[in-house]
């Protein structure tokens, strides 16, 4: 059974945002080594930086 948390999302949802973050991040670092570069782009998986937004939503 999954408990809300304190900021009223469910555990499962918390998992999944988790999930979904870890993932982008995960995939960011892969275009680094499939690409061999070290350059970023001002959008999508190859930008430099992520917020917390990006991370979070869902669709990408
Ligand atoms: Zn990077």
């Amino acid at each position: 059974m999954w408990r809300a948390s304190a900021h009223g999302e469910s555990e499962l949802a918390q998992l999944q945002m988790m999930g979904r973050a870890l993932g982008r991040v995960f995939s960011h670092e892969l275009y680094h080594v499939l690409t061999g570069s070290s350059h970023h782009a001002h959008s999508g998986i190859a930008q430099a930086a992520l917020t917390p937004a990006h991370l979070e939503r869902y669709p990408p």
